[in-house]
C-alpha cells in the first residue's frame, strides 16, 4: 500500500510535528494528544495500513519500530522504570490513523487492563 496518509504528510514535512527520531525507514514524533507524560508514535515511512497488513515481507521494518521504541525509552530515561508499547488495530482496537504506529507511553505507572 502506498497511498498518502496523515502520517506520510508528517514524513514529508507537509504538516508539522515534534520529531524525535528519524532514520531511512522510520520516523518518531510526539503524539498531538498525549495520554501519558511521554507519548510518542513510531511509524514506518512506508504505509502499512493496519497490523493485519504486516507480512513476512515487511516484518523487518516492524521489528525496527520496536528497536527504535526501546532506544527512545532509554534516551528519555524511563526504560528501566518501564513503559508501554501499543499498536491499535481497526475499529475495536481504537485505531484512527490507518498507517501503523507504535505508541510509546511512559513517565508514570500504567494500569491494566486498558478499558
Ligand atoms: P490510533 O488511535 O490510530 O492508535 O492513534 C493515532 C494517534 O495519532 C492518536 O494518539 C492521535 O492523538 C495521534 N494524532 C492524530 N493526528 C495527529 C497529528 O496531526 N499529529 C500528531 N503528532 N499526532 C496525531
Amino acid at each position: 500500500m502506498s497511498s498518502e496518509t496523515l502520517f506520510t504528510k508528517i514524513v514529508n514535512r507537509e504538516i508539522p510535528a515534534d520529531i524525535i527520531y528519524e532514520d531511512d525507514l522510520l520516523l518518531a514524533f510526539k503524539d498531538i494528544n498525549p495520554q501519558a507524560p511521554f507519548h510518542a508514535l513510531v511509524i514506518p515511512k512506508q504505509v502499512i495500513a493496519t497490523a493485519n497488513d504486516i507480512t513476512a515481507e515487511n516484518s523487518d521494518v516492524v521489528g525496527k519500530m520496536y528497536v527504535a521504541a526501546a532506544k527512545i525509552a532509554k534516551q528519555e530515561g524511563f526504560a528501566d522504570d518501564g513503559y508501554r508499547l501499543v499498536m491499535n488495530c481497526n475499529e475495536h482496537g481504537g485505531q484512527t490513523v490507518y498507517h501503523i504506529h507504535l505508541h510509546v507511553l511512559g513517565g508514570k505507572p500504567m494500569g491494566w487492563p486498558p478499558y
